[in-house]
């Protein structure tokens, strides 16, 4: 009998380098913490393009004026 030890490796998101899907990576499918940060930065950064947020500056002056 063969203890047959299967690791199941998937491909990092951002640097496509082999990421072992188990505790010992507590980033995956990332490889470490920086390429996840990075994924969800590049993520955020096309989702939320909004420069300088006006309706935030909005909201504060508004309940300041109350
Ligand atoms: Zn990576």
């Amino acid at each position: 009998m063969t203890a047959k030890t299967t690791v199941t490796t998937v491909a990092c998101p951002t640097c496509e380098k082999p990421v072992e899907w188990g505790a010992q990576s507590p980033f995956r499918p990332f490889c470490s913490e920086r390429c996840k940060l990075i994924d969800l930065g590049a993520w955020a950064s096309e989702e939320h393009a909004i420069p300088g947020e006006p309706d935030l500056d909005d909201v504060f002056s508004g309940e300041l004026n109350h």
